[in-house]
């Protein structure tokens, strides 16, 4: 099939070195100018890797991350340092943490050369047809992957859109540029309306995540005196990983997720993936792993249907991943809303429940979380017993 992706973002990406090996005809528009955004870290859990084995992509992405954390103290931790609750390794066993920018590279050297085009606005026709107008010349497909982002201008065009929904805070976010002592420590802090995250990388380098909460469009003078400032009572090394970051490697981004669940992924030929589907809020670090999960379920769909099938296809893709991607939206905004509490009291009561939760407790839920029930998804669609590995 001609398959046309908009977006290199990472489920465009993923969902476009997939469906290539599977011998589509893919092309990828894109329209930054280069093929990399900048960008700080990224987790992702079991479920983003299984359905990274399923595509092949598995280990091209294990070998440029860190499962550290699987060996570290980790769960939450008050502004003290005093630790609210740990989880038990097992919860944080699959979990690997990855510098974007290093993601971005790999995957796009998983796609035939010329399969991007980067300085490409790509518009699908808006009643769903495969066809993609990008400067002003239009190109035709058997189907368009439409992986555009939060911000998704094919959505709205194909008339899919539910609106954004502010989630009532803002955060940054950054890399140290050199190796910082965690002393085998990671996780969130969780404060009154603020919340900071420590996520080692491979050579001891940090990801870390800092949380305010606060009215959208708020502006700073100086980010990273902003960002220093909100944490400067806040328990080591937090400082000293603010400290270690290049200011100019500091990104700031008011946390938005979609409105309400979209009514479907499809329209015609045109499917969402990835965030244009299904943003959330990063407070279950599931974002880009349901965009994963996305890519590997088109293209397991994808891999034993010929092009008539096509429809009854997307609809069952639209199906499987609205009611999977829904139910995490939903988990991610309330945990968004636990985590920034800022009133005394609420706080007050959340730590209390933290500190009595056995961590067992909150590593099943989270490990609920991870567990991806593909086969039971997706095998009674498959003529074939095996799904090729
Ligand atoms: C603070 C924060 C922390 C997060 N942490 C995690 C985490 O730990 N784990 C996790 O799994 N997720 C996390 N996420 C979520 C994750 O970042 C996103 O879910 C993921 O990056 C979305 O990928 P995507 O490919 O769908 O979209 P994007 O990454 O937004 O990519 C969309 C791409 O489409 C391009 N584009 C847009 N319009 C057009 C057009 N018309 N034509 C051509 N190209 C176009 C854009 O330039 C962009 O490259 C986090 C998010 C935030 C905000």
């Amino acid at each position: 099939m001609r398959i046309a992706v908009i977006g290199a973002g990472i489920g465009g990406l993923v969902a476009a070195a997939g469906l290539q090996s599977d011998g589509h005809e893919v092309t990828v528009f894109e329209q930054r100018q280069k093929p990399s955004p900048d960008g700080a870290g990224l987790t992702l859990f079991s479920n983003a890797f299984e359905a990274l084995d399923l595509l092949g992509l598995g280990d091209v992405v294990r070998s440029i991350s860190s499962g550290a954390i699987a060996s570290m103290r980790s769960g939450q931790r008050h502004p003290s340092g005093s630790w609210l609750i740990t989880v038990p390794q097992s919860a944080v066993a699959s979990m690997r943490s990855v510098h974007r920018v290093e993601l971005h590279r790999a995957l796009t050297g998983q796609l035939q050369a010329g399969t991007l085009r980067t300085g490409s606005v790509a518009l699908v026709a808006s009643d769903g047809s495969p066809h993609v107008t990008v400067n002003a010349r239009t190109e035709h497909f058997d189907l368009v992957v439409v992986a555009d982002g939060i911000r998704s201008r094919n959505r709205v065009s194909l008339g899919l859109d539910a609106g954004l929904h502010y989630a009532g805070y803002t955060a940054w976010r950054g890399v140290t540029s050199r190796p910082v002592d965690i002393h085998g420590e990671a996780g969130e802090t969780w404060g009154r309306g603020q919340l900071f995250g420590i996520v080692p990388l491979p050579d001891d380098h940090v990801y870390w995540f800092g949380t305010l909460t606060t009215a959208a469009g708020t502006v700073f003078r100086d980010e990273y005196k902003a960002v220093q400032r909100q944490f400067d009572q806040w328990h080591d090394p937090i400082q000293e990983c603010i400290t270690a970051t290049q200011p100019d490697a500091v990104m700031r981004h008011d946390i938005y997720d979609l409105a309400k669940p979209l009514p479907s992924f499809v329209r015609g030929r045109a499917v969402l993936l990835g965030d244009a589907a299904h943003a959330m809020t990063p407070n279950l670090g599931q974002g880009a792993g349901q965009g994963i999960e996305d890519a590997a379920t088109l293209a397991l769909l994808l891999r034993n249907a010929g092009i008539n099938e096509l429809d009854s296809v997307l609809a069952r893709y639209s199906d499987l991943r609205r009611k999977r991607t829904s139910t995490i939206q939903q988990r991610s905004r309330m945990a968004g809303r636990v985590a920034q509490a800022a009133n005394p009291l609420a706080v007050g009561l959340r730590n209390a429940a933290l500190r009595l939760t056995p961590g067992k407790v909150m590593g099943a839920l989270s490990q609920r979380i991870h567990a991806w029930p593909k086969r039971r998804e997706l095998d009674p669609l498959f003529r074939t017993p095996e799904l090729r590995r």
